[in-house]
């Protein structure tokens, strides 16, 4: 019935987990962002235990923390056995004060400052995947010892054309580019250092990908450079990481990936060119974000008004908008919704979901078709557990919502809502 396993009817209310969606907007209020733990629990799993089946060489599941990023879901990842991918020194913060094992921790992003890397490197991080030159030079020179990098690196793959193409993407803010010859020079650079550890390589094609060939393509190109490095330099590189982008179900239409066959044919494809290449197959991560926390979250509004224009558009106006979910204004993102109270009736109402902030271009989803509904009604938006909350901005001085975990049947809060109190916090 639901592209969400955490979701189903009763008496014709919207549960999730197992919890009425009704009971929990009276309790909690909304706008609510809703989680149920045991979803991302098994998330993570399918991805530990390909790992388990497929690496010959052993692997790791690295959370990427940017899809959600706040203390109690680094507790879950960590329980999980799962390491975390972390872009900012505010994310490892975050993380550190979870109690999350920080060796476990990998750092990523295309412009660490001084101060991040100095953070970084004072909190013991498990490793830096290095962007650029001058990222490598910074380390190896706050860096007291020896301090394990990967190199990222540009296969060049356009994973969002219908197509993934070979020589798309090297214009890319992120990362080395191989055809070009770059990627060599800064791995022989790195190699050169000495308080730098080039452990290996990592790659990121991009995101909410679909198809499997982007992702067998990666694996490919990434392995025949490992060869490359060590024909040229002698030095053979010991862990490949493969990135995140696993694409989720946000819409009936979407054909899913299986996350263990695209863990599968990566490692196989790994596998088979390391045998070809005489190369030692290496420690093996994957970093999925999205596809770790998407489906275990919606959002729940309160709809406030419902406006026929006559000879053109329904608009269905909800108590949140932009600033808890950019993903609509960003990339034009689309969603599932349901009217909580009557989710076991037809969905005949075509209208566009409008956010309550001052731009016109505030919308959840356009012309999506959703149970009658009125003013009054609870509104859930489903799969918001990715690239929501962590996007949330205060835009017209509206305070974030909440994070209501489901856990064994019960709700917990796991982020409080903001108050007005803290919007002014930092005000002088
Ligand atoms: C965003 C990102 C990921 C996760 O991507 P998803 O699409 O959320 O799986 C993984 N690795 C890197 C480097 C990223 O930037």
């Amino acid at each position: 019935m639901f592209i969400n396993e955490c979701l189903n009817i009763k008496n014709g209310h919207l549960n999730i987990g197992g919890v009425d969606t009704l009971d929990l907007a009276a309790e909690f209020g909304t706008p609510i962002y809703v989680m149920d733990e045991q979803t991302i629990r098994k998330n993570c799993r399918v991805y530990t235990e390909a790992v388990k089946k497929y690496a010959p060489n052993s692997g790791m599941v690295l959370f990427a923390s940017k899809a959600l990023s706040f203390k109690g879901i680094y507790k879950i990842v960590a329980e999980e056995n799962l390491g975390s991918d972390i872009v900012s020194s505010g994310e490892l913060y975050t993380a550190i004060s979870a109690g999350f094992p920080i060796e476990r921790a990998y750092f990523h992003g295309n412009n660490k400052t001084y101060s991040d890397i100095k953070f970084g490197i004072d909190n013991k991080i498990g490793c830096f995947v290095v962007d650029n030159m001058e990222e490598l030079d910074a380390i190896n020179q706050i860096a007291a010892k020896k301090q394990k990098i990967l190199l990222r690196i540009t296969p060049g793959i356009d994973a969002h054309t219908h197509k993934a193409v070979r020589t798309g993407n090297v214009d890319s803010k992120f990362g080395t580019p191989i055809a070009t010859g770059q990627a060599i020079e800064i791995a022989k650079y790195a190699l050169s250092l000495p308080n730098i550890e080039l452990a290996g390589l990592h790659c990121h094609i991009g995101s909410q990908i679909l198809e499997y060939e982007p992702f067998i393509l990666a694996a490919d190109i990434m392995t025949r450079f490992i060869a490359e490095i060590k024909k040229i330099t002698g030095y053979e590189i010991r862990e490949l990481n493969l990135g995140g982008g696993y694409g989720v179900r946000y819409i009936e239409e979407h054909i899913g990936i299986d996350f263990d066959t695209c863990i599968k044919i990566m490692c196989d494809t790994v596998v088979k060119n390391c045998k070809e290449n005489d190369l030692q197959i290496p420690y093996l991560i994957f970093e999925p974000g999205r596809s770790i926390v998407a489906n275990a979250g919606i959002t729940l509004y309160t709809i406030g008004s419902v406006k026929e224009i006559t000879g053109f558009k329904n608009y269905v106006s909800v108590d949140g908008g932009m600033p808890d979910n950019p993903r609509y204004a960003l990339y034009g993102s689309v969603y599932e919704a349901e009217v909580c109270g009557r989710a076991d009736e037809p969905k005949n109402f075509e209208c566009t979901l409008a956010g309550r902030c001052c731009e016109s271009g505030d919308f959840i989803a356009e012309n999506i078709k959703v149970q009658s509904c009125r003013c009054g009604d609870i509104l859930a938006v489903l799969t918001t557990g990715a690239y929501n909350y962590s996007m949330a901005s205060n835009y017209n001085r509206i305070p974030r919502p909440p994070i209501i975990m489901i856990k064994d049947g019960k709700p917990y809060i796991a982020v409080e809502r903001e108050s007005f109190e803290d919007l002014i916090k930092n005000d002088k």
